[in-house]
Protein backbone atom coordinates (compact mmCIF):
# COMPACT_ATOMS: atom_id res chain seq x y z
CA UNK A 1 0.00 0.00 0.00
CA UNK A 2 2.89 2.73 0.84
CA UNK A 3 4.35 2.02 -2.43
CA UNK A 4 1.29 2.78 -4.22
CA UNK A 5 1.03 5.72 -2.73
CA UNK A 6 4.74 6.78 -3.04
CA UNK A 7 3.82 6.20 -6.74
CA UNK A 8 0.94 8.59 -7.22
CA UNK A 9 3.09 11.05 -5.05
CA UNK A 10 5.63 10.74 -8.08
CA UNK A 11 3.02 10.49 -10.94
CA UNK A 12 1.15 14.05 -9.11
CA UNK A 13 4.87 15.53 -9.57
CA UNK A 14 5.51 14.34 -12.88
CA UNK A 15 2.33 15.44 -14.06
CA UNK A 16 2.42 18.79 -12.17
CA UNK A 17 6.17 19.55 -13.31
CA UNK A 18 5.92 18.14 -16.95
CA UNK A 19 2.57 19.58 -18.50
CA UNK A 20 1.41 18.56 -21.40
CA UNK A 21 3.94 15.91 -21.94
CA UNK A 22 0.85 13.81 -22.42
CA UNK A 23 3.06 10.68 -23.67
CA UNK A 24 5.47 10.44 -21.11
CA UNK A 25 3.23 10.36 -18.54
CA UNK A 26 0.92 7.47 -19.74
CA UNK A 27 4.92 5.63 -20.25
CA UNK A 28 6.06 6.71 -16.82
CA UNK A 29 2.34 5.98 -15.51
CA UNK A 30 2.16 2.52 -17.05
CA UNK A 31 5.98 1.46 -15.58
CA UNK A 32 5.57 2.59 -12.31
CA UNK A 33 1.93 1.19 -12.04
CA UNK A 34 3.89 -2.09 -13.03
CA UNK A 35 6.92 -1.35 -10.37
CA UNK A 36 4.94 -1.89 -6.85
CA UNK A 37 5.73 -5.35 -6.47
CA UNK A 38 9.72 -4.42 -6.20
CA UNK A 39 9.27 -1.09 -4.06
CA UNK A 40 7.70 -3.59 -1.52
CA UNK A 41 10.13 -6.10 -1.51
CA UNK A 42 12.53 -3.41 -2.24
CA UNK A 43 11.90 -0.74 0.28
CA UNK A 44 15.18 0.92 0.07
CA UNK A 45 14.27 2.22 -3.33
CA UNK A 46 11.61 4.39 -2.11
CA UNK A 47 14.13 5.63 0.55
CA UNK A 48 16.65 6.51 -1.66
CA UNK A 49 14.05 8.68 -4.13
CA UNK A 50 15.16 5.99 -6.92
CA UNK A 51 11.52 7.35 -8.80
CA UNK A 52 12.22 10.58 -8.54
CA UNK A 53 15.54 9.86 -10.15
CA UNK A 54 15.02 7.77 -12.66
CA UNK A 55 11.82 9.42 -13.88
CA UNK A 56 13.82 13.07 -14.58
CA UNK A 57 16.54 12.98 -17.55
CA UNK A 58 19.59 13.80 -16.73
CA UNK A 59 20.33 16.36 -20.03
CA UNK A 60 17.58 17.54 -22.18
CA UNK A 61 19.19 19.40 -25.36
CA UNK A 62 16.78 21.39 -27.41
CA UNK A 63 17.88 23.14 -30.50
CA UNK A 64 17.39 25.10 -33.11
CA UNK A 65 17.46 23.81 -36.95
CA UNK A 66 17.71 26.45 -39.40
CA UNK A 67 18.45 25.24 -43.42
CA UNK A 68 17.27 26.02 -46.89
CA UNK A 69 15.02 24.66 -49.12
CA UNK A 70 14.91 24.01 -52.92
CA UNK A 71 13.17 27.22 -53.28
CA UNK A 72 15.89 29.45 -51.00
CA UNK A 73 13.44 29.87 -48.17
CA UNK A 74 14.65 29.41 -44.88
CA UNK A 75 13.16 26.98 -42.73
CA UNK A 76 13.86 26.14 -39.18
CA UNK A 77 12.78 23.19 -37.03
CA UNK A 78 13.55 22.27 -33.74
CA UNK A 79 16.30 19.55 -33.02
CA UNK A 80 16.30 17.27 -29.59
CA UNK A 81 18.37 15.51 -27.85
CA UNK A 82 17.06 13.19 -24.45
CA UNK A 83 19.90 11.84 -22.37
CA UNK A 84 18.43 10.33 -19.64
CA UNK A 85 19.91 7.82 -17.97
CA UNK A 86 23.30 6.64 -18.09
CA UNK A 87 23.92 4.49 -15.01
CA UNK A 88 24.76 1.44 -17.04
CA UNK A 89 26.13 2.70 -20.26
CA UNK A 90 26.71 5.84 -22.48
CA UNK A 91 23.47 7.16 -23.77
CA UNK A 92 22.20 5.05 -26.46
CA UNK A 93 18.50 5.45 -28.34
CA UNK A 94 17.43 6.79 -32.03
CA UNK A 95 16.56 9.42 -33.69
CA UNK A 96 13.23 10.48 -34.76
CA UNK A 97 12.18 13.05 -37.74
CA UNK A 98 8.52 13.18 -37.71
CA UNK A 99 5.92 16.25 -37.72
CA UNK A 100 4.42 14.93 -34.71
CA UNK A 101 7.97 15.23 -32.59
CA UNK A 102 7.97 17.37 -29.28
CA UNK A 103 9.57 16.98 -25.85
CA UNK A 104 6.92 14.48 -24.57
CA UNK A 105 7.80 11.95 -27.03
CA UNK A 106 11.26 12.43 -26.93
CA UNK A 107 10.73 12.17 -23.51
CA UNK A 108 8.65 8.91 -23.76
CA UNK A 109 11.13 7.07 -26.01
CA UNK A 110 14.12 8.38 -24.08
CA UNK A 111 12.64 7.02 -20.38
CA UNK A 112 11.21 3.36 -22.62
CA UNK A 113 14.64 3.46 -24.00
CA UNK A 114 16.45 3.30 -20.53
CA UNK A 115 14.74 -0.14 -19.43
CA UNK A 116 15.04 -1.68 -23.16
CA UNK A 117 18.69 -1.01 -23.27
CA UNK A 118 18.93 -2.51 -19.76
CA UNK A 119 17.22 -5.74 -20.99
CA UNK A 120 19.52 -6.69 -23.54
CA UNK A 121 22.34 -7.35 -21.15
CA UNK A 122 24.38 -4.57 -22.73
CA UNK A 123 26.22 -1.60 -21.72
CA UNK A 124 23.77 0.98 -22.71
CA UNK A 125 22.25 3.74 -21.37
CA UNK A 126 18.83 5.53 -22.28
CA UNK A 127 18.54 8.15 -25.04
CA UNK A 128 16.53 9.16 -27.49
CA UNK A 129 16.67 12.50 -30.29
CA UNK A 130 15.02 13.62 -33.22
CA UNK A 131 13.09 16.55 -34.83
CA UNK A 132 9.84 18.29 -36.29
CA UNK A 133 11.13 18.20 -39.70
CA UNK A 134 9.47 16.04 -41.67
CA UNK A 135 11.54 14.15 -44.44
CA UNK A 136 8.05 13.20 -46.37
CA UNK A 137 8.27 14.98 -49.92
CA UNK A 138 11.39 16.41 -49.26
CA UNK A 139 14.41 16.12 -52.46
CA UNK A 140 17.79 14.51 -51.40
CA UNK A 141 18.93 17.63 -51.41
CA UNK A 142 16.63 18.91 -48.51
CA UNK A 143 17.10 16.20 -46.27
CA UNK A 144 21.05 16.37 -46.95
CA UNK A 145 21.29 20.28 -45.41
CA UNK A 146 18.46 19.24 -42.94
CA UNK A 147 20.73 16.25 -41.42
CA UNK A 148 24.11 18.55 -42.00
CA UNK A 149 22.65 21.41 -40.19
CA UNK A 150 20.71 19.07 -37.03
CA UNK A 151 24.21 17.45 -36.84
CA UNK A 152 25.95 21.03 -36.97
CA UNK A 153 24.74 21.19 -32.85
CA UNK A 154 24.13 17.40 -31.81
CA UNK A 155 27.92 16.86 -32.41
CA UNK A 156 29.21 18.47 -29.47
CA UNK A 157 27.10 15.92 -27.43
CA UNK A 158 27.61 12.52 -28.57
CA UNK A 159 30.57 10.19 -28.70
CA UNK A 160 31.72 6.45 -28.77
CA UNK A 161 31.82 6.88 -25.05
CA UNK A 162 29.23 9.17 -24.39
CA UNK A 163 26.19 9.27 -26.67
CA UNK A 164 25.54 6.88 -29.70
CA UNK A 165 22.12 7.87 -31.88
CA UNK A 166 20.85 5.22 -34.64
CA UNK A 167 17.61 5.71 -36.54
CA UNK A 168 14.14 5.70 -36.00
CA UNK A 169 10.67 7.01 -37.56
CA UNK A 170 11.88 8.56 -40.63
CA UNK A 171 15.89 8.38 -40.49
CA UNK A 172 16.84 5.56 -42.49
CA UNK A 173 19.84 4.68 -44.10
CA UNK A 174 19.95 7.53 -46.10
CA UNK A 175 19.91 10.43 -43.51
CA UNK A 176 22.03 8.65 -41.08
CA UNK A 177 24.66 8.69 -44.07
CA UNK A 178 24.15 12.42 -44.41
CA UNK A 179 24.56 12.57 -40.26
CA UNK A 180 27.33 10.75 -39.74
CA UNK A 181 28.79 12.71 -42.97
CA UNK A 182 28.81 15.93 -41.33
CA UNK A 183 29.99 14.31 -38.12
CA UNK A 184 32.81 13.12 -39.08
CA UNK A 185 34.24 16.53 -40.87
CA UNK A 186 33.33 18.45 -38.05
CA UNK A 187 35.08 16.32 -35.52
CA UNK A 188 37.65 14.87 -37.73
CA UNK A 189 36.99 11.55 -36.55
CA UNK A 190 35.92 8.63 -37.83
CA UNK A 191 34.67 6.67 -35.12
CA UNK A 192 31.22 4.69 -33.39
CA UNK A 193 29.53 7.96 -32.52
CA UNK A 194 26.32 6.45 -34.33
CA UNK A 195 24.93 2.95 -35.25
CA UNK A 196 23.12 1.86 -38.16
CA UNK A 197 25.49 2.79 -40.68
CA UNK A 198 26.01 1.30 -44.04
CA UNK A 199 28.41 -1.84 -44.29
CA UNK A 200 30.28 -0.25 -46.51
CA UNK A 201 31.40 1.93 -43.60
CA UNK A 202 31.59 0.74 -39.96
CA UNK A 203 27.77 -0.88 -39.90
CA UNK A 204 27.10 -4.25 -38.59
CA UNK A 205 25.83 -6.76 -40.84
CA UNK A 206 21.68 -7.25 -39.43
CA UNK A 207 21.17 -4.16 -37.95
CA UNK A 208 18.44 -2.71 -40.62
CA UNK A 209 16.86 -6.07 -39.54
CA UNK A 210 16.99 -6.82 -36.45
CA UNK A 211 14.11 -4.95 -34.95
CA UNK A 212 11.78 -6.99 -37.03
CA UNK A 213 13.63 -10.46 -36.63
CA UNK A 214 14.05 -9.73 -32.85
CA UNK A 215 10.52 -9.17 -32.81
CA UNK A 216 9.39 -12.17 -34.31
CA UNK A 217 12.24 -14.23 -32.10
CA UNK A 218 10.82 -13.04 -29.54
CA UNK A 219 7.32 -13.63 -30.43
CA UNK A 220 8.76 -17.63 -30.96
CA UNK A 221 9.48 -17.39 -27.83
CA UNK A 222 5.81 -16.33 -26.25
CA UNK A 223 4.41 -19.30 -28.32
CA UNK A 224 6.62 -21.49 -27.16
CA UNK A 225 5.81 -21.21 -23.77
CA UNK A 226 2.20 -22.51 -24.87
CA UNK A 227 4.30 -25.50 -27.34
CA UNK A 228 3.67 -23.94 -30.56
CA UNK A 229 5.24 -22.46 -33.22
CA UNK A 230 4.69 -19.83 -35.94
CA UNK A 231 4.21 -22.32 -38.85
CA UNK A 232 0.35 -21.72 -40.43
CA UNK A 233 0.05 -18.38 -38.37
CA UNK A 234 -2.24 -15.93 -39.54
CA UNK A 235 -0.41 -12.46 -39.00
CA UNK A 236 -1.45 -9.10 -39.39
CA UNK A 237 1.40 -6.40 -39.49
CA UNK A 238 1.26 -2.42 -39.09
CA UNK A 239 3.25 0.17 -40.70
CA UNK A 240 5.45 -0.92 -43.62
CA UNK A 241 8.52 0.97 -42.70
CA UNK A 242 12.29 -0.60 -41.45
CA UNK A 243 10.66 -2.43 -38.19
CA UNK A 244 7.23 -3.97 -40.51
CA UNK A 245 9.09 -5.15 -43.62
CA UNK A 246 12.12 -7.21 -41.84
CA UNK A 247 8.81 -8.51 -39.46
CA UNK A 248 7.22 -9.82 -42.21
CA UNK A 249 10.31 -11.32 -43.93
CA UNK A 250 11.31 -13.23 -40.74
CA UNK A 251 7.52 -14.64 -40.80
CA UNK A 252 7.79 -15.88 -44.29
CA UNK A 253 11.14 -17.41 -43.35
CA UNK A 254 9.26 -19.09 -40.39
CA UNK A 255 6.18 -20.47 -42.21
CA UNK A 256 3.41 -17.73 -41.03
CA UNK A 257 1.47 -15.99 -43.48
CA UNK A 258 1.02 -11.82 -43.34
CA UNK A 259 -2.21 -10.63 -44.85
CA UNK A 260 -1.65 -6.92 -43.98
CA UNK A 261 0.17 -3.92 -43.78
CA UNK A 262 -0.45 -0.16 -43.51
CA UNK A 263 0.89 3.18 -43.89
CA UNK A 264 -0.69 6.51 -42.08
CA UNK A 265 -2.91 6.62 -44.71
CA UNK A 266 -4.63 3.19 -44.86
CA UNK A 267 -3.84 -0.44 -44.98
CA UNK A 268 -3.68 -3.20 -47.56
CA UNK A 269 -5.32 -6.89 -47.57
CA UNK A 270 -3.92 -9.55 -49.38
CA UNK A 271 -5.75 -12.92 -48.42
CA UNK A 272 -3.35 -14.38 -50.44
CA UNK A 273 -0.34 -13.62 -48.37
CA UNK A 274 2.80 -11.42 -48.83
CA UNK A 275 5.79 -13.55 -50.06
CA UNK A 276 9.05 -12.73 -50.07
CA UNK A 277 8.59 -11.35 -54.29
CA UNK A 278 5.99 -8.88 -52.91
CA UNK A 279 7.92 -7.90 -49.74
CA UNK A 280 10.82 -7.00 -52.25
CA UNK A 281 8.46 -4.91 -54.01
CA UNK A 282 7.05 -2.77 -50.64
CA UNK A 283 10.83 -2.72 -49.96
CA UNK A 284 11.25 -1.01 -53.17
CA UNK A 285 8.03 0.98 -53.46
CA UNK A 286 9.07 2.15 -49.39
CA UNK A 287 12.47 2.72 -49.40
CA UNK A 288 13.73 3.29 -53.14
CA UNK A 289 10.25 5.50 -54.80
CA UNK A 290 9.16 6.34 -51.19
CA UNK A 291 5.48 5.86 -52.84
CA UNK A 292 1.99 4.96 -50.78
CA UNK A 293 0.99 1.27 -49.51
CA UNK A 294 -2.19 1.70 -51.45
CA UNK A 295 0.10 0.90 -54.86
CA UNK A 296 0.32 -2.39 -53.80
CA UNK A 297 -3.60 -3.22 -54.40
CA UNK A 298 -2.74 -2.08 -58.05
CA UNK A 299 0.27 -4.06 -58.11
CA UNK A 300 -1.60 -6.89 -56.60
CA UNK A 301 -5.53 -6.57 -57.66
CA UNK A 302 -6.32 -9.68 -55.28
CA UNK A 303 -5.76 -7.65 -52.24
CA UNK A 304 -7.94 -4.48 -50.89
CA UNK A 305 -6.62 -1.11 -50.09
CA UNK A 306 -8.33 0.51 -47.23
CA UNK A 307 -8.39 4.19 -46.97
CA UNK A 308 -7.87 5.71 -43.61
CA UNK A 309 -7.84 1.96 -41.92
CA UNK A 310 -5.66 0.46 -39.80
CA UNK A 311 -5.25 -3.09 -40.21
CA UNK A 312 -7.02 -4.46 -36.87
CA UNK A 313 -9.80 -5.41 -38.42
CA UNK A 314 -8.44 -7.93 -40.36
CA UNK A 315 -8.91 -11.46 -38.16
CA UNK A 316 -5.62 -12.94 -37.44
CA UNK A 317 -3.47 -15.15 -34.91
CA UNK A 318 -0.84 -12.77 -34.13
CA UNK A 319 -0.42 -8.82 -34.60
CA UNK A 320 2.49 -6.93 -34.45
CA UNK A 321 2.10 -3.41 -34.55
CA UNK A 322 5.05 -2.04 -36.14
CA UNK A 323 4.30 2.13 -37.01
CA UNK A 324 3.31 4.26 -34.38
CA UNK A 325 2.58 5.18 -30.50
CA UNK A 326 -0.69 4.83 -29.36
CA UNK A 327 -1.94 2.66 -32.76
CA UNK A 328 -3.95 -0.11 -30.90
CA UNK A 329 -7.07 1.41 -29.45
CA UNK A 330 -9.41 -0.17 -26.98
CA UNK A 331 -11.67 -0.61 -29.34
CA UNK A 332 -9.09 -1.65 -31.60
CA UNK A 333 -7.59 -4.11 -29.02
CA UNK A 334 -11.48 -5.31 -28.95
CA UNK A 335 -11.69 -6.34 -32.69
CA UNK A 336 -8.18 -7.98 -32.54
CA UNK A 337 -9.21 -10.53 -29.49
CA UNK A 338 -13.37 -10.74 -31.03
CA UNK A 339 -11.70 -12.22 -34.06
CA UNK A 340 -9.51 -14.70 -32.46
CA UNK A 341 -5.89 -12.97 -32.08
CA UNK A 342 -3.88 -14.31 -29.21
CA UNK A 343 -0.50 -12.65 -29.34
CA UNK A 344 0.35 -9.46 -29.74
CA UNK A 345 4.16 -8.27 -30.08
CA UNK A 346 4.85 -4.79 -30.10
CA UNK A 347 7.52 -4.11 -33.05
CA UNK A 348 6.95 -0.22 -32.59
CA UNK A 349 7.37 1.83 -29.37
CA UNK A 350 4.33 1.80 -26.82
CA UNK A 351 1.63 1.40 -29.41
CA UNK A 352 -0.71 0.29 -27.62
CA UNK A 353 -3.19 2.52 -25.21
CA UNK A 354 -3.39 1.77 -21.60
CA UNK A 355 -6.92 0.32 -22.06
CA UNK A 356 -5.82 -2.30 -24.93
CA UNK A 357 -2.62 -3.49 -22.60
CA UNK A 358 -5.35 -4.21 -20.32
CA UNK A 359 -7.46 -5.83 -22.09
CA UNK A 360 -4.84 -8.06 -23.72
CA UNK A 361 -4.14 -8.62 -20.03
CA UNK A 362 -6.83 -9.50 -18.67
CA UNK A 363 -7.62 -12.01 -21.64
CA UNK A 364 -4.92 -13.46 -20.61
CA UNK A 365 -3.22 -13.51 -24.43
CA UNK A 366 -0.06 -13.72 -25.02
CA UNK A 367 1.25 -9.92 -25.37
CA UNK A 368 4.77 -8.82 -25.51
CA UNK A 369 5.68 -5.30 -24.54
CA UNK A 370 7.44 -3.53 -27.18
CA UNK A 371 10.59 -2.54 -24.71
CA UNK A 372 11.11 -6.22 -24.53
CA UNK A 373 9.98 -7.47 -27.66
CA UNK A 374 11.64 -4.58 -30.16
CA UNK A 375 14.86 -4.47 -28.34
CA UNK A 376 16.49 -6.25 -30.60
CA UNK A 377 17.49 -3.07 -32.79
CA UNK A 378 19.06 -1.45 -30.18
CA UNK A 379 20.92 -4.55 -29.43
CA UNK A 380 22.06 -4.76 -32.86
CA UNK A 381 23.10 -1.58 -32.00
CA UNK A 382 25.28 -2.16 -29.32
CA UNK A 383 27.04 -5.33 -31.31
CA UNK A 384 28.06 -2.39 -33.63
CA UNK A 385 29.59 -0.55 -30.98
CA UNK A 386 31.30 -3.18 -29.88
CA UNK A 387 32.46 -4.26 -33.72
CA UNK A 388 33.75 -0.75 -34.12
CA UNK A 389 35.29 -0.17 -30.97
CA UNK A 390 37.60 -3.04 -32.14
CA UNK A 391 37.60 -1.99 -35.62
CA UNK A 392 36.57 -5.58 -36.71
CA UNK A 393 33.02 -7.00 -38.23
CA UNK A 394 31.24 -10.07 -37.51
CA UNK A 395 29.43 -12.48 -39.80
CA UNK A 396 25.96 -12.69 -40.27
CA UNK A 397 25.62 -15.82 -38.95
CA UNK A 398 27.43 -15.17 -36.09
CA UNK A 399 25.50 -11.72 -35.48
CA UNK A 400 22.33 -13.43 -36.14
CA UNK A 401 22.98 -16.42 -33.82
CA UNK A 402 23.92 -13.29 -30.93
CA UNK A 403 20.48 -11.90 -32.00
CA UNK A 404 18.22 -14.74 -31.48
CA UNK A 405 20.03 -15.33 -27.82
CA UNK A 406 19.45 -11.79 -26.99
CA UNK A 407 15.90 -11.65 -27.64
CA UNK A 408 15.42 -15.54 -25.68
CA UNK A 409 17.65 -13.96 -22.76
CA UNK A 410 15.07 -11.05 -22.65
CA UNK A 411 11.86 -12.66 -23.56
CA UNK A 412 12.97 -15.48 -20.23
CA UNK A 413 14.53 -12.81 -17.79
CA UNK A 414 10.79 -10.63 -18.11
CA UNK A 415 8.93 -14.09 -18.47
CA UNK A 416 10.94 -15.49 -15.20
CA UNK A 417 10.61 -12.00 -13.23
CA UNK A 418 6.77 -11.89 -13.49
CA UNK A 419 7.08 -15.70 -11.97
CA UNK A 420 8.93 -14.43 -9.29
CA UNK A 421 6.69 -11.45 -8.29
CA UNK A 422 3.79 -13.51 -8.68
CA UNK A 423 2.24 -12.42 -12.19
CA UNK A 424 3.41 -15.75 -14.21
CA UNK A 425 2.99 -14.63 -17.89
CA UNK A 426 2.76 -10.73 -17.37
CA UNK A 427 5.77 -9.81 -19.17
CA UNK A 428 4.64 -5.84 -18.94
CA UNK A 429 5.30 -6.26 -15.51
CA UNK A 430 8.44 -8.57 -15.50
CA UNK A 431 10.15 -6.30 -17.98
CA UNK A 432 9.73 -3.47 -15.83
CA UNK A 433 10.63 -5.26 -12.84
CA UNK A 434 13.61 -6.52 -14.45
CA UNK A 435 15.15 -3.58 -16.48
CA UNK A 436 14.58 -1.11 -13.17
CA UNK A 437 16.23 -3.15 -10.84
CA UNK A 438 19.32 -3.43 -12.88
CA UNK A 439 19.25 0.93 -13.92
CA UNK A 440 18.22 1.10 -9.97
CA UNK A 441 21.30 -0.43 -8.51
CA UNK A 442 23.54 0.82 -10.60
CA UNK A 443 22.29 4.24 -9.61
CA UNK A 444 22.48 3.79 -6.20
CA UNK A 445 26.09 2.18 -6.26
CA UNK A 446 27.23 5.38 -8.12
CA UNK A 447 25.93 7.67 -5.68
CA UNK A 448 23.91 10.64 -6.01
CA UNK A 449 24.92 12.31 -9.47
P1 LIG B 1 9.91 3.94 -40.47
O1 LIG B 1 9.96 5.41 -40.65
O2 LIG B 1 10.83 3.09 -41.26
O3 LIG B 1 8.42 3.41 -40.73
C1 LIG B 1 7.36 3.88 -39.99
C2 LIG B 1 6.09 3.29 -40.55
O4 LIG B 1 5.01 3.62 -39.68
C3 LIG B 1 5.72 3.85 -41.91
O5 LIG B 1 5.02 2.89 -42.65
C4 LIG B 1 4.81 5.02 -41.53
O6 LIG B 1 3.91 5.40 -42.55
C5 LIG B 1 4.07 4.47 -40.35
N1 LIG B 1 3.66 5.56 -39.47
C6 LIG B 1 4.47 6.49 -38.90
N2 LIG B 1 3.74 7.36 -38.16
C7 LIG B 1 2.46 6.96 -38.30
C8 LIG B 1 1.24 7.44 -37.79
N3 LIG B 1 1.19 8.52 -37.00
N4 LIG B 1 0.09 6.77 -38.12
C9 LIG B 1 0.14 5.67 -38.92
N5 LIG B 1 1.26 5.18 -39.45
C10 LIG B 1 2.41 5.80 -39.13
O7 LIG B 1 10.11 3.70 -38.89
P2 LIG B 1 10.52 2.37 -38.14
O8 LIG B 1 9.99 1.19 -38.85
O9 LIG B 1 11.96 2.46 -37.84
O10 LIG B 1 9.76 2.57 -36.74
C11 LIG B 1 8.44 2.07 -36.50
C12 LIG B 1 8.21 1.95 -35.01
O11 LIG B 1 9.20 1.05 -34.46
C13 LIG B 1 8.35 3.24 -34.20
O12 LIG B 1 7.47 3.20 -33.12
C14 LIG B 1 9.79 3.16 -33.68
O13 LIG B 1 9.97 3.94 -32.51
C15 LIG B 1 9.88 1.68 -33.37
N6 LIG B 1 11.22 1.13 -33.28
C16 LIG B 1 12.11 1.23 -34.30
C17 LIG B 1 13.36 0.70 -34.19
C18 LIG B 1 14.32 0.70 -35.31
O14 LIG B 1 15.39 0.05 -35.19
N7 LIG B 1 14.05 1.36 -36.44
C19 LIG B 1 13.82 0.08 -32.94
C20 LIG B 1 12.78 -0.06 -31.94
C21 LIG B 1 11.55 0.48 -32.11
P3 LIG B 1 4.23 6.67 -43.48
O15 LIG B 1 5.30 6.22 -44.40
O16 LIG B 1 2.94 6.96 -44.14
O17 LIG B 1 4.68 7.76 -42.54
Amino acid sequence: MYSKQYIQKVMDLIIQRNPREYEFHQAVQEVLESLAPALERHPHYLENCLLERFTEPERVIMFRVPWIDDNDKIQVNRGFRIEFNSAIGPYKGGLRFHPSVNLGIMKFLGFEQILKNALTTLYMGGAKGGSDFDPKGKSNREVMHFCQSFMIELYRHIGPATDVPAGDIGVGPREIGYLFGMYKRITNEFNGAITGKSLNWGGSVLRPEATGYGCVYFAREMLKTRDESFEGKVCVVSGSGNVAQFTVEKLIQLGAKTVALSDSNGAIYDPDGIDQEKLLWVKNLKNKRRGRIREYAIQYPKSQYFENKKPWDTPCDCAFPSATENEISEQDAQTLLKNGCYLVAEGANMPCVPAAVKLFLENKILYGPGKAANAGGVAVSGLEMAQNAQFIHWSPGYVDDKLQELMKEIHDNSYRTAEDYGFKGNLVIGANIAGFIKVANAMLEQGLV
